[in-house]
């Protein structure tokens, strides 16, 4: 399954069993001649060319120039990956290193592109945290992104985190109450507010930030990491063209923890995502659907889901926690509109 966390568990130790024309035997996908590569964490991805942030020689970081080794087969590279590199690792101009392994990932941010290409891809690996960012009024809440980013968080393995900005405008009200039973953490974000509410749930986490043009994510961000404005806004002019690998990127907060922004993502397609993704982050609920019919959606138009019994004893919670999962369930399978 896509979004669960898996056991942490490299590359290297997955040992194989094929048959080879020298032979059957065991082989590493990482061979002996790699047993020295260095480790690093993927800050940025354009046009094949990966920025690999190692440990340097005086102990801060230095960004390396990377590509994928072709030992890699057809496993891409993210932003938040893990991997390890030979070769070149100075980071000096011009200088080249190969990405020879990837780790496992803990989490995965999935979203299938739009209408016009609905392949599934992965945006960001290994976040702790979605930050949901949305403005309570102007625009209005764009209610389908927001349950799709939600779907997105879940399925993925990612907590979500709603950061509502302008609620000096109007009450947030609204917003809390249709996901109220699913105990989804909100911090209020007016532009003169504090930045510390929200700086407390960013701190030592990797946490990926999205929204909708508009809703003051870029400008929250800028607050956050005084020198994102050049980066983004170079990523941005990049993410209209043709480099859409260019969706994402990583900048340290002064404080500790990381931000990924995704200047490029306007949408969230989830047609590679299923009702019992979305289930499996909901424990309590995953365990009373395996009394469901297969391919059972959870939704209110299936009428043998066991959840509607199970919603109807014990705690009176249960039919509020029902009916937030089932506002998600109905973007589940669904792409997003074309931007
Ligand atoms: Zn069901």
């Amino acid at each position: 399954m896509s979004g669960r966390r898996h056991d942490s568990r490299s590359d290297e130790d997955d040992v194989r069993v094929r048959p080879s024309r020298r032979g059957s035997r065991p082989r590493t996908r990482t061979r002996p001649a790699h047993a020295d590569a260095v480790p690093g964490l993927v800050v940025a991805v354009d046009r094949g060319r990966m920025t690999v942030r190692v440990e340097g020689p005086d102990g801060g970081h230095v960004d390396v120039t990377s590509m994928r080794a072709r030992e890699l087969g057809k496993h891409g590279v993210v932003v938040g990956d893990q991997v390890r590199l030979v070769g070149d690792t100075s980071g000096r101009t011009d200088s080249l290193a190969r990405i020879v392994s990837i780790e496992e990932r803990t989490t995965s941010l999935r979203r299938t592109a739009d209408d016009t290409d609905p392949t599934e891809r992965i945006v960001v690996a290994n976040a702790d945290q979605l930050v949901i960012v949305t403005a309570v009024a102007d625009p209005e809440p764009a209610w389908g992104f927001l349950d799709r980013c939600l779907v997105a968080a879940y399925a993925g393995g990612l907590q979500p985190l709603l950061c509502l900005t302008k609620t000096d405008l109007a009450s947030p009200q609204p917003l809390l109450d249709r996901y109220a039973g699913l105990s989804i953490d909100a911090v209020p974000m007016s532009r003169e507010a504090p930045l510390d509410p929200l700086l407390d749930r960013l701190a030592w986490r990797m946490s990926v930030f999205v929204g909708q043009s508009g809703v003051g994510k870029s400008t929250l961000v800028n607050r956050l990491v005084p020198d994102a404005f050049r980066a983004t806004a170079d990523v941005s002019k990049i993410g209209k063209g043709r480099h859409t690998s260019s969706s994402a990127v990583l900048f340290d907060l002064p404080a500790g923890g990381t931000v990924i922004d995704t200047p490029g993502i306007r949408s969230f397609g989830l047609a590679h995502v299923t009702a019992d993704d979305v289930l499996a982050a909901f424990e309590e609920i995953a365990e009373a659907a395996v009394d469901c019919p297969p391919g059972c959606g959870h939704t209110t138009a299936d009428p043998e889901c066991a959840l509607d019994a199970w919603a109807a004893t014990g705690p009176a919670a249960r039919q509020q926690q029902l009916a937030g999962l089932r506002v998600l369930l109905g973007a589940v399978g669904q792409l997003g509109p074309g931007y």
